[in-house]
C-alpha cells in the first residue's frame, strides 16, 4: 500500500503517521526528517536544504527528490511506504508517479487531514520535538506526561527552529501558494479522502482509519 498523509504543517501528520506506521507495518517516509538529517550531517545538499528550511520556505524539488529516491531505492520500500509531507509541489507529484510506474506501482491514496488556517499557527506555535524519535507535543494542546521530556524515550524537548512563530507563518502561507495545487492534482485521480483533523488524536485516527477501509473517495 502506498498511501500519502497529506495536510498542512501543525495538521497533525507526523503524530498520525507514528500510528499508521505501527498499524500496517509498512515504513513511514517523511522528507522534512530526511532533510533534517542531510542537514546536520553537514552535507553541501543539506545546509542548502537548511537555509530554506530555516526560512520556512520549499526546498528546491531537485535536492528533495534526490534524498528522497535515495530512501526509496531502500529495499524495505517493497511492501508499501507512507508518505508524510512529500509531495509538497506539482512537479514532486509528477516525478513521484514516474517512479513509482517504474517499480509497477502506483499511489493508493492521499488522506487530507483538513484543519482551519487560523488554527494552525496556534498548534505550531510552543510545539515541542522529540530529537530521539521526532514525536511532537504541544505545552497547551498535548502535553508530555513529564515537562519537556519526551513521553517514549525520555530525551528533552526541543523546539524546531522552524515552529517559531514567523516561520511557522511563513510555512502555512507557502504549503496555501505551492502544497495545495498538489490536492487538486490527486482529486482529479479521485484519490483522495478527507477527514476533519480537529479533535484529539485518538478520534482523528479513527477518522482516518474508517477512510482507509472505505473504498476509494470514501470519507469526502
Ligand atoms: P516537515 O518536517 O514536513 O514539517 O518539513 C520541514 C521543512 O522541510 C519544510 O518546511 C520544508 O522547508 C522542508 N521540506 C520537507 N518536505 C519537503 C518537500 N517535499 N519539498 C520541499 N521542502 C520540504
Amino acid at each position: 500500500m502506498f498511501l500519502t498523509l497529506f495536510g498542512a504543517p501543525g495538521s497533525g501528520k507526523g503524530t498520525q503517521a507514528t500510528h499508521l506506521v505501527e498499524r500496517f507495518g509498512i515504513p513511514q517516509i517523511s522528507t522534512g526528517e530526511l532533510l533534517r538529517a542531510e542537514a546536520a550531517s553537514g552535507t553541501k545538499l543539506g545546509r542548502l536544504a537548511k537555509e530554506h528550511m530555516d526560512r520556512g520556505e520549499l526546498v528546491p524539488d531537485d535536492v528533495t527528490l534526490d534524498v528522497f529516491r535515495r530512501r526509496l531505492s531502500q529495499p524495505d520500500v517493497a511492501g508499501g511506504v507512507l508518505l508524510d509531507g512529500f509531495p509538497r509541489t506539482v512537479p514532486q507529484a509528477v516525478e513521484l508517479d514516474r517512479v513509482l510506474e517504474g517499480m509497477d506501482r502506483q499511489m493508493d491514496r492521499v488522506i487530507f487531514i483538513k484543519v482551519p488556517p487560523e488554527e494552525l499557527v496556534n498548534r505550531l506555535s510552543g510545539r515541542l520535538t522529540c530529537p530521539v524519535c521526532g514525536r511532537t507535543y504541544h505545552p497547551v494542546l498535548a502535553p508530555p506526561k513529564n515537562d519537556r521530556l519526551c513521553d517514549r524515550d525520555g530525551a528533552r524537548l526541543i523546539e524546531r527552529d522552524d515552529d517559531k512563530a514567523e516561520t511557522a507563518r511563513r510555512r502555512i502561507s507557502v504549503y496555501l501558494d505551492r502544497t495545495l495545487p498538489v490536492l487538486e492534482y490527486y482529486r482529479r485521480k479521485g484519490l483522495v479522502s478527507e477527514v476533519s483533523g480537529e479533535g484529539d488524536i485518538g478520534e482523528v485516527r479513527r477518522r482516518i482509519m474508517d477512510a482507509i477501509a472505505a473504498p476509494h473517495g470514501g470519507g469526502e
